[in-house]
């Protein structure tokens, strides 16, 4: 007896002896130090006090059913009152005993202490459902809860959710000039931010990169939805210094409402993601609610660009080519090849649209290929033709992503070659936001064009961010000031300044500087007198077949008025 009395009492396992009514009758050491009481303390009160109120409840259920003989005993793990009434997680083993001295049945519970196990469970499960770097919930975690939301109002269409997708506008801005670290808390800063700024029962989360999301659950209607889009977007807008650098992060939001009564979680983010990217089009730092003509316009350019893939080879595609002159004393010097493309269905379909969907699909290779090819072929041939054209010039237009591959210097090589045009006859156009967004590439390829011969231009100068210490040392002939500001040469006299600023920076540069889009006499004569070299627009000649520039050629060319 005494022995198993010592076993009782000295087992590493808390144990405790309890009544048919839950009174303690007995315990041991082990209970006494983890509960921190002693046993006069213990003996004789509910042993339920020992447990936390919420887990009262299902732990009774068992041991009754173990008193009722409908169970043998049970296992559960529940929160304990431990140290100074702290939480503690325990273990509880619990079996049925008939107790001899006649007091009737009663219970044996051991306890276990397994706080620090639920802790590191915790832990992973927390690190499962959280992005390390902002602590927002990831990924995972946002589908799960969106899930339950998407299910909840399918059941009752009262219950309303938003999704917010947010893609922050200069986060790749921030990484590439002022480096990675710096990344990280942008990064940290717009977490900070979204979480303080939305309500407590919305989810803010990283779903990776520089893309998070919001799901905002109990909504009224739409209107208090697009309230909180413009809080963030507000509070986005607040500088932060990093670095000593002022970074204001700003972001283009796409919302989407539960009322359109989605039936999976992909459809609300993919509805959510095409606003966002609609938010972004339309000049960023906005926020676009999802309406299902978006939709529309994704299957018709899926169909554009499928269509856009047999062009080249079923002659769809031509070049136009816009006359350019020397405007004192005015001459025709060359010409700027712009594609066209006319759809047998739809017809003229505008080189911004297709331009921009052959970088997206991967098909501008071969485009810019085809282009050069035939405007360089073009060339030759008014060269045989016409002893005069001997000096005129092609300018062709490409984009980053031909500066990204080395084969377009073979692909200019060859076709000069087949053509038996000289290279300097020949200038590439690439516009001033592609090349500043890609210089380390751009110059390898650019450098080994330049040693061929050929030159280039750098296009819609002025609306970019050129940074004017790399414009000296960037392998380039020409400046072509955008449009925009020959446009407006007469209403704003800024405009005025700003050309006159573009050939100080060309004349000091040794470049020469090209006006774009002369629309009327008066900007003519603007330019002339400011002392612009060479300029093309409308008003000296639209864009040309090259039967019309033959013409042209015929007859001479005649100075406008
Ligand atoms: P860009 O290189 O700046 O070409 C000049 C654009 O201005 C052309 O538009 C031309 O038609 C238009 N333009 C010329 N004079 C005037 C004028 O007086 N007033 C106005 N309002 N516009 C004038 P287009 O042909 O629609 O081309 C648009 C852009 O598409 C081009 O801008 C160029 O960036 C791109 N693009 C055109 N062809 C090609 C190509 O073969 N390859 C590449 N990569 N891009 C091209
Ligand atoms: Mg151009
Ligand atoms: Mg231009």
């Amino acid at each position: 007896q005494q022995r198993f009395m010592a076993a009782f009492t000295h087992a590493a396992i808390g144990m405790a002896i309890v009544r048919k009514d839950g009174v303690i009758l007995q315990v041991n050491m082990a209970l006494c130090s983890l509960v921190a009481r002693t046993g006069a303390e213990l003996v004789g009160r509910p042993f339920n006090q020992l447990l936390h109120v919420g887990d009262v409840g299902p732990f009774q259920r068992q041991a009754r059913a173990v008193l009722d003989s409908s169970e043998e005993s049970f296992s559960m793990e529940l929160r304990a009152l431990g140290v100074g009434g702290a939480e503690c997680w325990v273990s509880v083993h619990c079996s049925r005993y008939e107790d001899p001295a006649g007091v009737g049945e009663g219970l044996i519970y051991q306890l276990h202490d397994i706080t620090s196990r639920h802790l590191a469970e915790g832990r992973l499960l927390h690190i499962a459902y959280h992005d390390g770097l902002t602590d927002l919930a990831n990924r995972n975690c946002f589908h799960e809860r969106l899930e339950v939301a998407v299910e909840r109002s399918r059941l009752d269409a009262e219950q309303r959710f938003a999704v917010l997708f947010l893609d922050l506008d200069r986060f790749k801005m921030v990484n590439d000039s002022l480096g990675h670290m710096a990344g990280n808390q942008l990064l940290h800063e717009v977490a900070q931010r979204l979480h303080h700024c939305v309500r407590p029962i919305d989810l803010v989360a990283r779903l990776g990169g520089d893309e998070f999301a919001i799901l905002l659950e109990s909504l009224h209607d739409a209107e208090s939805g697009m309230r909180l889009a413009q809080r963030v977007l507000d509070v986005l807008s607040q500088p932060l210094s990093i670095h000593g650098t002022e970074v204001v992060p700003g972001a283009s939001v796409g919302i989407t409402f539960s009322d359109l009564g989605y039936r999976t979680v992909d459809e609300v983010l993919r509805d959510a993601d095409l606003a966002m990217y609609e938010a972004k089009a339309g000049g960023r730092g906005r926020v676009v609610m999802f309406d299902s003509s978006m939709h529309e316009k994704v299957a018709e350019k899926l169909a554009l660009e499928s269509d856009l893939r047999h062009a080249i080879g079923e002659g769809q595609l031509s070049v136009h080519f816009q006359p350019l002159f020397e405007l004192e004393p005015y001459r025709l010097i060359g010409f700027e090849a712009l594609a066209r493309w006319t759809h047998p269905q739809r017809g003229p379909v505008s080189p911004e649209v297709f331009i921009a969907l052959a970088e997206e699909s991967g098909r501008i290779e071969a485009l810019t290929d085809w282009i050069i090819d035939h405007a360089v072929g073009q060339l030759a041939s008014w060269r045989r033709l016409y002893p005069q054209a001997g000096s005129l010039g092609m300018h062709i237009n490409i984009s980053g992503r031909d500066l990204e591959r080395t084969s377009l210097v073979d692909r200019v090589r060859q076709v000069l070659e087949t053509h038996a045009v000289p290279a300097s006859s020949l200038t590439l156009e690439i516009t001033e936001t592609t090349l500043m967004g890609r210089l380390e590439v751009a110059l390898q390829t650019m450098g080994q064009l330049r040693e061929l011969g050929v030159r280039f231009s750098i296009d819609d100068f002025g609306t970019g961010y050129s940074s004017l210490s790399y414009l000296s040392t960037l392998p380039i002939d020409s400046l072509k000031i955008d449009r925009s500001f020959v446009m407006g040469l007469q209403e704003k006299p800024q405009n005025v300044e700003i050309v006159r600023a573009v050939l100080n920076l060309g004349q000091s540069l040794g470049r020469r500087v090209i006006a774009e889009g002369i629309e009327t006499p008066r900007q003519l004569s603007a330019l002339r007198e400011l002392g612009v070299p060479v300029g093309q627009g409308y008003l000296l000649s639209r864009p040309l077949r090259a039967e019309q520039v033959q013409d042209l050629l015929d007859v001479g060319v005649v100075l406008p008025n």
